[in-house]
């Protein structure tokens, strides 16, 4: 089958690569689209906790093509996503509910072969059907899923408002989900004057340019501060600066993958005094079914997000977009047809 692969950190190409074989409890999918995260970015870089050689891809949708012998909820035929994490159910941190925090965590597109290829592998208890959504919409569950488990560990007061930094992919996706999820204000700012036009499109309440007036204009909107302040930049000196924007009684929502590295500083003072909270979410906690209703329900649009769909023979072309394009938002490659 045609595939794209990451040989080593630096080295991403398309090639070729035998079909995988489901085992019994597995559903083989014929992929129909995929889309490039950050994190394959930080795979591509060796950045991050990934096994090479390669097939990346966990954010896709496609078609059941066959089913292992104790499949018995898919069939041929059935239109569905996946979630890539695979839990190893006997840590401690499975046991204690906390998937997401297994010690053995595995994911499809990280730890084995994923969906930048023409057929991926997926245990049958990690499959979504999708019913009639786009095959591009579907490739967008496993982002907004993200988006969810941080929402389920979040709590919005009635009417409260919401600041977001970053208007890329998930900067758009988490203005919705907050307010859809009852954020009665959502503020958006970026550097990019066209993201911040979809981001208000898709319903920011108000957008921000970050320009020399980015800051006295965020503090007019709120001068109080916010409820809810999220970064969805990853850059930690934006992050730290976020901090700054929090009304008492707020959180800020680490949302951004910052280097593994980075540190940043927060007054612990304010933290005391102000009754403030920092609030981190990692991937997908069993949060799939939650993002599949949001777009179902088109609280969430997730197809005004993709700029791009290539062929998965522009395999590396497609990384490139995706790190520099100035116009980029989320790439995707059509697989299947
Ligand atoms: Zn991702
Ligand atoms: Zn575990």
């Amino acid at each position: 089958m045609k595939a794209g692969k990451i040989e080593q950190p630096g080295r991403a190409g398309f090639s070729s690569a035998p079909v995988p074989e489901p085992g019994p409890d597995d559903v083989l999918i014929q992929v129909h689209a995929a889309g490039i995260c950050g994190t394959d970015i930080h795979i591509l870089k060796g950045e991050y906790e990934a096994r090479y050689p390669l097939i990346p891809g966990h954010e896709f949708s496609g078609v059941v093509v066959s089913v292992g012998d104790n499949v018995t909820r898919f069939k041929v035929g059935d239109r569905v996503t996946a979630d890539p994490n695979i839990p190893c159910n006997r840590c401690l941190a499975c046991q204690r509910n906390e998937p997401n925090q297994c010690e053995n965590l595995q994911a499809v597109g990280v730890t084995r072969d994923g969906a930048f290829a023409e057929y991926v592998v997926v245990p049958e208890g990690n499959v979504f059907a999708i019913g009639e959504m786009s095959f591009a919409a579907a490739a967008m569950v496993e982002p907004l899923a993200c988006v969810a488990w941080g929402l389920e560990r979040l709590s919005i007061p009635p009417g409260a408002s919401a600041l977001v930094f970053g208007a890329g992919p998930m900067g758009c996706l988490l203005s919705q989900a907050l307010h859809a999820s009852g954020a009665a204000r959502v503020v958006v700012t970026d550097v990019v004057p066209h993201r911040l036009a979809l981001a208000a499109e898709l319903g920011a309440t108000e957008t921000v340019l970050a320009d020399d007036q980015q800051d006295r204009k965020l503090r007019s909107i709120e001068p109080g501060g916010y409820n809810l302040v999220v970064d969805a930049t990853g850059i930690p000196k934006v992050l730290e600066a976020a901090f700054s924007y929090l009304r008492a009684r707020g959180t800020l929502w680490v949302f951004g993958v910052t280097p593994n590295d980075a540190r940043v500083t927060f007054p612990s003072y304010e933290i005391f005094r102000r009754d403030l909270a920092i609030l981190g979410s990692f991937a997908v906690n069993r949060t799939f079914q939650e993002s599949i209703s949001m777009i179902r329900s088109g609280r969430v649009k997730v197809e005004p997000l993709i700029s791009h769909t290539l062929p998965l023979e522009d395999f590396a072309q497609g990384f490139e977009l995706a790190q520099s394009d100035p116009r980029r938002m989320k790439v995707q490659y059509q697989i299947g047809s």
